[in-house]
């Protein structure tokens, strides 16, 4: 099957990468082939589906809502699943206060919008941004300057306003000197919380696109204690870590913080439809109302509160309120493989969070361009397992439904794979 004329596809490069591979169905965790064959799809279809592949409930409730009311412009009106999903968010997450987007990249755009006016309404400009190493945020303007350099951003780099950088002590098993890198990423975040600083971001417990790297909750809420200390706010990119992906609802609540923004997408509609929401604090969202015009949050899409994204939204959500144990559990099943995994020779740094895997293969660099992910990828597809590697970081990150089974012919997959690279 060659390239489609018409067609441009996202990251890819025609000239390195083999074809796409044409789909025709997805059920579960199973992705169809026009081919008549299938493949275990392993990373959920890139992080977003969450319980499964066309999931009957959330299915039903978007052809429900269609019928009633496919869209309408959300300045001058309202409407219940908008409602619905505010109150039941805001009581999951502490936060009160939602505002809607698109997607993830969005998400960030707005939280980080929000944090620098917040400032600005006060009359108390505070004008340096923090984020870590390691970062990433989304590919708009806004959240690539938030997220690390990188051959993502290398382009646009004159383009990026900068943001003071800090070092993120990520982790694995049998790590013994995480506490050391810990206790000097917090002296540079103390150091750079010197200047007035409008907000600090983080994606909770784990960085995904530079490479699933884990911090342990310890980090984070010293990280936390800094930043109240220093006045700042903390913005939460919760775009992967939300929804049950780390073992709890949200990342922050594993972890032990509580933010003042979060940016949510992905998992927010199980997956079915492009949406971003970010939550907001009381406070802030106080700090915006004024008779004076300027203090407005002028910032609209098109499709804000979209109300078959927010019927999609409530039935996912509605999902993981009748079965946390779920996501709460699957932890442990990744463990077990991952034991097994561990002691192959060519495979180091091994580490879990929830429902997120990952570990690295010894060759080269930790480069996204090292070669040896995508050699194992092949391996894995001729097993009819789909995995995507970033660079020599090996991930899984399932939708939940996946039976013991799949994940049993995944792990088998990845296992036997490893020594046929070269
Ligand atoms: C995917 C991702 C984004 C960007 O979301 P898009 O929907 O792809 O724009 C932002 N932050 C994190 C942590 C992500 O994983």
């Amino acid at each position: 099957m060659p390239w489609h004329p018409h067609l441009w596809h996202p990251t890819t490069q025609v000239a390195l990468h083999p074809e796409p591979l044409r789909v025709s169905s997805a059920k579960g965790a199973v992705l169809q082939r026009d081919d008549g064959s299938s493949l275990i799809d392993a990373i959920s279809s890139w992080w977003v589906t969450l319980h499964g592949h066309s999931e009957p409930s959330i299915a039903a409730a978007i052809a429900k809502q269609a019928q009633v009311m496919e869209q309408v412009i959300f300045a001058n009106f309202s409407h219940s699943p908008a409602e619905q999903l505010a109150t039941r968010l805001a009581a999951h997450s502490g936060l009160e206060r939602l505002f809607f987007s698109d997607n993830g990249s969005t998400a960030v755009e707005v939280a980080l919008k929000i944090a620098w006016q917040f400032w600005r309404n006060q009359n108390n400009e505070r004008r340096q941004l923090i984020a870590f190493e390691g970062a990433y945020h989304g590919d708009t303007f806004g959240a690539m300057a938030l997220g690390d350099r990188s051959i993502f951003t290398e382009p646009y780099d004159p383009l990026l306003f900068d943001v003071a950088r800090v070092p993120w002590p990520h982790t694995h098993w049998g790590d013994d000197d995480v506490e050391t890198r810990e206790a000097e990423a917090l002296k540079a975040l103390e150091a750079a919380l010197a200047i007035p600083t409008a907000a600090v971001i983080l994606e909770p417990l784990i960085q995904g696109a530079s490479g699933m790297r884990m911090v342990r909750p310890e980090f984070l809420r010293g990280v936390e204690a800094l930043v109240r200390a220093h006045g700042a706010l903390i913005i939460a990119d919760e775009v992967m870590t939300g929804f049950g992906r780390t073992g709890a609802l949200f990342a922050c609540q594993r972890a032990g913080i509580q933010p003042d923004l979060m940016a949510l997408s992905k998992g927010l509609t199980g997956g079915f439809l492009p949406m971003g929401g970010t939550l907001a604090s009381e406070a802030l969202y106080q700090g915006f109302i004024s008779e004076e015009p300027l203090k407005t949050f002028f910032h609209g899409h098109s499709f804000t509160a979209n109300p078959l994204g927010c019927a999609a939204a409530l039935a996912s959500l509605a999902l993981l309120e009748q079965n946390p144990k779920r996501f709460e559990d699957f932890e442990a099943r990744h463990t077990q493989h991952l034991q097994t995994l561990a002691s192959l020779p060519q495979v180091k740094d091994v580490r879990c969070q929830g429902t997120m895997a990952a570990f690295e293969l010894k060759c080269g660099s930790t480069s996204y361009l090292n070669p040896v992910g995508r050699q194992l990828q092949k391996l894995c597809l001729q097993r009819g397992v789909y995995i995507r590697p970033l660079g020599n970081v090996v991930y899984l990150l399932p939708p939940l439904c996946i039976s013991d089974d799949q994940l049993s012919n995944c792990y088998r997959a990845i296992g036997d794979g490893i020594p046929q690279i070269a």
